[in-house]
């Protein structure tokens, strides 16, 4: 696999001061992008400095989320975008891809960009509310299902995930053989809000993965420090010595053996990501 190995943005300790671009731009494969929404763009939800994913097929091109803020004069994901996909149209030498935007789950800072590409030709916004997106991808058993979604030689693995929130989806790239994971999983406080369909969602991306090679976990955030346990606090706009983003199926694998050996549920510090019920006080700041 090709090493991940990115000094992300991460913010600025005044963020009057931020020099920073609105959006960084990673290619990390020839055909996947990382972008990371700079957390000083606004007064309101930037600061959750979420990851997106642009994933090229040979027919369409999907947009994983798109970010925590709607102004495009703040925060250009609408021509970012665009730049990317014009760019990669021209190394292969074609005219045009549709494009298909999809989310991780149904919180407002990984979807408010979205009103920058309604002008957009052949663009499908598959919504975030939860009837919406379960009948565009298919689910006919919501949440015992896994389906298929092919961009053109590339088919991906839509896997139903609820627990953070009831429309949340993990992302599989049997190419990349990377794993998407939204807030479900990353380094970071994992919210819960419904704790008996995160466990079973736990359970489903676990034995997804006793029978598919993981290479990476890609989430939506980071919050953990560099140090084993320690997080930044929330919000929180300026994180030097971030964690990075990427985690390996063994932190899925003690995700789940934590969750599943959990009687109650309670606050749980572990190295790389912290479970949080969302109803319980979140750990002091380190
Ligand atoms: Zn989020």
């Amino acid at each position: 696999m090709e090493p991940l190995d990115v000094q992300w943005i991460h913010g600025s300790p005044n963020c009057n001061d931020n020099t920073d671009p609105p959006i960084q731009i990673h290619r990390y494969l020839k055909n996947i992008f990382i972008l990371r929404q700079n957390k000083c763009v606004d007064h309101e939800y930037s600061f959750e400095a979420p990851f997106m994913y642009l994933i090229f097929g040979d027919d369409r091109v999907m947009l994983i989320d798109t970010g925590a803020t709607s102004s495009p004069q703040l925060f250009p994901i609408g021509t970012t975008v665009q730049n990317i996909i014009s760019t990669w149209l021209a190394e292969q030498i074609k005219q045009f891809i549709p494009l298909l935007i999809c989310h991780s789950h149904g919180h407002s800072d990984h979807l408010l960009g979205d009103n920058q590409f309604q002008h957009f030709d052949q663009v499908t916004i598959v919504s975030h509310n939860f009837l919406d997106m379960k009948s565009y991808f298919g689910f006919e058993n919501w949440p015992d299902q896994i389906v298929e979604l092919d961009l053109g030689n590339r088919v991906l693995d839509i896997i139903p995930t609820p627990g953070h929130e009831e429309a949340h989806i993990a992302i599989y790239d049997r190419i990349s053989k990377i794993l998407f994971t939204g807030d479900t999983l990353y380094p970071g406080l994992l919210v819960i809000r419904d704790w008996d369909s995160y466990r079973k969602s736990i359970v489903r991306l676990k034995t997804f993965a006793d029978s598919h090679k993981i290479s990476l976990i890609l989430g939506a955030h980071i919050e953990m420090k560099n140090e084993p346990g320690k997080w930044f606090g929330y919000p929180q706009w300026y994180q030097p010595n971030e964690h990075i983003l990427q985690l390996e199926t063994r932190h899925l694998i003690e995700l789940h053996d934590a969750i599943t050996n959990m009687a109650i549920p309670r606050v749980e510090r572990h190295n790389d990501f912290i479970i949080q019920p969302a109803n319980l006080s979140p750990p002091k700041l380190d």
